[in-house]
């Protein structure tokens, strides 16, 4: 979906392990898994398992700010599990001018990343 929903996403089968997944990081609150597009040779999608309205970043209120810390703060700890001491990079895409195409938030955790602009 390519337009902005609150119907439920493919994340949710992830969630759900309805469909296969490569989990590097899961805890109660956070779900780690690669992207099966990679974009650089480490490329990792970080999400809330509970979406709470988060369709995207621009849905964010103060009830979400526990959850995006943690999003980002999980990002860091994946990157040093994957080896990353020299640095990463941190995506997030909200809405159809934003290049987002699934409607529940995640933050993309980018590693060895050839391109030098902002974006791919
Ligand atoms: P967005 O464009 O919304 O910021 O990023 C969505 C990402 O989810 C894309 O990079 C896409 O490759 C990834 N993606 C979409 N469907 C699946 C899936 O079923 N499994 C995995 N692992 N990644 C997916």
């Amino acid at each position: 979906a390519s337009t902005p929903s609150d119907s439920p996403t493919i994340f949710d089968k992830i969630i759900n392990k309805e469909i296969p997944a490569n989990v590097v990081y899961e805890d109660e609150k956070v779900l780690a898994f690669r992207d099966i597009n990679p974009q650089a040779p480490v490329h990792i999608l970080i999400i809330p398992k509970v979406r709470d309205g988060l369709t995207r970043l621009a849905k964010a209120e103060e009830r979400h700010f526990d959850i995006l810390g943690r999003l980002l703060y999980t990002a860091k700890v994946i990157a040093k599990q994957e080896g990353l001491e020299e640095g990463f990079r941190i995506v997030i895409n909200d809405g159809p001018k934003g290049c987002q195409s699934v409607y529940h938030i995640h933050v993309h955790l980018l590693g060895d990343v050839k391109w030098s602009g902002l974006l791919a």
